[in-house]
């Protein structure tokens, strides 16, 4: 029994290691990758369902490889523990906004284009003139911009956060909480910050129109978000019973596949274009 334990032990240690050298090996490759500019942005649409009309992308970034794309879910985590994500998230927010001049400059005047904050960029000291910085650089009005943050960058550090998102508002920055309704905060956060959007998490929505507690919990967050004078918008809507659903309750926005999925430039520039008078 003793050496049957032992030697499942060291196994366990044995793919403990391997798990750490491969994570280390993801890292160097993302860091070869961002200096060899093969990261890549997708824009995913937003529609208003009340007036069907295209009002937002959400930026998503893609490492494209020889052996096809690796998921965000799976490099981010390294980009923050590694700190890559400061260069990256620098990388990012620069060619996202230059996307939105590009767009404005095409027409789309009102256009907002969404960015992902990690927390970790979130409390880096730098990271105020950094988004100023990208907003003079690529000449767009801070309003064309979003920036979406989840409820843990909130709970962080409580005073400072307060201080930064307002500081962040007064340039005119669109301000969001992604995933909405699944971090541990108090809602009280919701009086306090100078947020314009929830952006309600895609597991509630998923099961929407089979699911009565999810359809129950999105109905109390799109009227808690009216009540409260804040934009809702619902996220992995795929299919058009969600879309009826949501639209009944009241909710301003969608996002999801069943709209649109998230697209490389030259097909949402077709998109777009397809769509224009939606
Ligand atoms: P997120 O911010 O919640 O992004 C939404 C995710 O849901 C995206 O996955 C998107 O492709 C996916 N999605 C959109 N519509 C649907 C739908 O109808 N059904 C389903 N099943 N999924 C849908 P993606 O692009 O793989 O990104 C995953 C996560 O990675 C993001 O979650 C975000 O946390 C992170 N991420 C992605 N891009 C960035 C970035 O540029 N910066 C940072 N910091 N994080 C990013
Ligand atoms: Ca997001
Ligand atoms: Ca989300
Ligand atoms: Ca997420």
């Amino acid at each position: 029994a003793i050496s049957t334990e032992h030697s499942s032990l060291i196994i366990y240690s044995h793919s403990l290691g391997d798990a750490i050298s491969k994570e280390l090996a993801i890292t160097e490759q993302l860091r070869i990758a961002i200096n060899n500019k093969e990261l890549e942005l997708y824009f995913q649409p937003q529609l208003n369902i009340q007036n069907n009309t295209i009002v937002g992308l959400e930026t998503l970034i893609r490492w494209p490889t020889e052996n096809g794309f690796i998921p965000p879910v799976e490099f981010i985590p390294l980009a923050e523990k590694s700190g890559l994500i400061i260069p990256l998230g620098e990388w990012i927010a620069i060619n996202a906004c230059k996307q939105a001049k590009y767009l404005i400059d095409q027409g789309y005047k009102d256009i907002v284009v969404a960015i992902n904050i990690s927390p970790q960029q979130f409390q880096h000291p730098d990271f105020y003139n950094m988004i100023v910085g990208a907003l003079a650089f690529t000449k767009v009005p801070a309003h064309n911009i979003e920036l979406e943050i989840t409820e843990g960058v909130i709970m962080y550090n409580e005073a400072d956060t307060i201080d930064l998102l307002h500081k962040l508002k007064a340039v005119g920055l669109m301000l969001s909480i992604d995933d909405f309704g699944t971090g541990y905060s108090s809602l009280s956060y919701l009086k306090q910050f100078p947020i314009d959007k929830l952006k309600i998490d895609q597991s509630f929505i998923f099961n929407i129109n089979t699911d009565a507690a999810d359809k129950a919990i999105v109905n109390t967050v799109v009227d808690l978000g009216k009540n409260l004078g804040l934009t809702l918008i619902a996220e992995g809507v795929e299919e058009s019973e969600h879309l009826d659903i949501l639209k009944k309750m009241g909710c301003q926005e969608i996002q999801g596949y069943y709209f649109s999925r998230p697209l490389p430039v030259l097909q949402l520039h077709e998109f777009l274009q397809n769509n224009q008078d939606l």
